[in-house]
């Protein structure tokens, strides 16, 4: 699905690769070309792009030298054309509740003229499950008024490789390889043989503005042979980019959720501003006719609980009244407060009154839990330091 968004993205174009290139992110079949590139036959190709999606997926490999069913001088030949990527971690912080939020610097080994940029990747652990929120751009050209990450500049949308990197770097440092040692602080879920077992892109991005590098890594995070990540536990957040919703639902088919925020169009549009574009009417008619949306698997609201803005209860009455015949949940978000932000969360009295309305009409409603808020890792906190570069200082980089 390609279509032409009119997104001000500051996308220059991407200087050719200078350096090995990195493995993560690829598909098998594109592993499968680029060992041809190297001098591999076609038959052999396709054998050893399966050995090195185990080892990388499966496995957590690094290094070409521990992959014992390769033989040595291939393993070199590897090296040379290739890297398994993982970030920097710039820090790693763990809140009192358990929750962990990693700051992860990207250099492309196979740009290294470009200037590295920074993501924030948050860990969440409960008791029977623990959901990795994932980044897919470097700050969000979009500007919902409430959200800390759209007063970041965009810098860049992520690559499939870069997406992917998060899950598997959060891998690594919470021990869900082979081999690997579970961290002594924070929480891991009990009873469950991983400690990441859902993953939602709601971390720093709008990702149906960056569609093909998503669909890329979550069809990779959920290929059975690899990471094996159920698709019904990969959630995507959108803001309510319309013409992708289908084809996430038909080209992905991860579960969805929807930014809603509002019942009104002239509130949503203060709120949401990309409602302007495609507002609720449009929206909610995608949201109707998302491929595989059923009762089992339905879509789910997110609703930001803003003091005085949109939690009375005429606006709990009309939430209910428009998602009348979608399959939906609905979440209800206390605003997470950062510095600088307007707006103030709706008390917890009114909170539980609008909960209870909703609740009525049928809906399993649950707040969610703020959590993470000691480290600025709670929803629409997150925002790093990088800024976008001037055009004359970008020219300078791809030199
Ligand atoms: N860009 C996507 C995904 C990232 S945001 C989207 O907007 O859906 C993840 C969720 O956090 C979204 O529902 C977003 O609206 C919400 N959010 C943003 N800022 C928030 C804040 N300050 N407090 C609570 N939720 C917030
Ligand atoms: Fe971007 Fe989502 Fe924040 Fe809106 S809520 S600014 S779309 S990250």
């Amino acid at each position: 699905m390609s279509l032409a968004l009119n997104i001000d993205h500051d996308m220059a174009p991407r200087p050719k690769p200078q350096g090995p290139l990195d493995l993560v992110g690829l598909s098998k079949k594109d592993i499968a070309a680029r060992l041809g590139e190297i001098g591999l036959s076609e038959r052999d190709s396709r054998m050893r792009a399966s050995q090195l999606w185990n080892w990388i997926y499966v496995n957590g490999a690094t290094d070409f030298g521990q992959m014992t069913n390769i033989a040595k001088g291939l393993r070199a030949d590897l090296a040379e054309a290739f890297t398994i990527g993982r970030p920097e971690i710039v820090s790693e912080q763990v809140s009192n509740d358990g929750t962990r939020k990693w700051l992860f610097r990207f250099r492309d080994p196979a740009h290294p003229h470009m200037p590295p940029v920074e993501v924030e990747t948050v860990y969440i652990p409960e008791s029977d499950r623990g959901t990795l929120c994932v980044s897919s751009q470097v700050g969000c050209t979009l500007t919902c008024s409430f959200c800390h990450t759209g007063t970041q500049k965009l810098v860049r949308n992520l690559t499939a490789g870069e997406i992917l990197a998060q899950v598997m770097m959060a891998r690594e440092r919470l021990g869900d390889f082979p081999g690997g040692v579970r961290p002594t602080d924070g929480l891991v879920p009990h009873g469950e043989s991983r400690a990441i077992t859902n993953i939602v892109m709601m971390g720093m991005g709008e990702p149906l503005y960056n569609y093909e590098n998503v669909k890329k890594a979550l069809l990779i995070a959920s290929d059975g042979e690899g990471l094996s990540l159920s698709k019904r536990r990969i959630t995507l957040s959108t803001s309510g980019v319309v013409p992708f919703i289908e084809p996430t639902g038909s080209e992905i088919g991860v579960m969805l959720a929807i930014s809603l925020h509002a019942v009104r169009n002239d509130l949503r549009d203060v709120l949401v501003p990309i409602n302007k574009k495609w507002p609720l009417e449009e929206l909610l008619e995608a949201c109707r006719t998302y491929p595989g949306v059923s009762n089992a698997k339905r879509i789910t609201f997110e609703y930001v609980m803003l003091k005085d803005i949109n939690d009375s209860d005429a606006d709990a009455r009309e939430l209910v009244r428009l998602l009348a015949n979608i399959p939906a949940k609905i979440n209800l978000i206390p605003f997470n407060p950062w510095p600088g932000s307007n707006y103030v969360c709706s008390d917890w009295d009114r909170i539980e009154a609008f909960a209870d309305i909703v609740n009525r009409a049928g809906y399993a409603s649950p707040v969610r839990t703020p959590r993470g808020r000691d480290i600025f890792a709670a929803c629409g906190q997150l925002k790093s330091e990088t800024e976008r570069l001037k055009k004359k200082d970008r020219d300078a980089f791809m030199l």
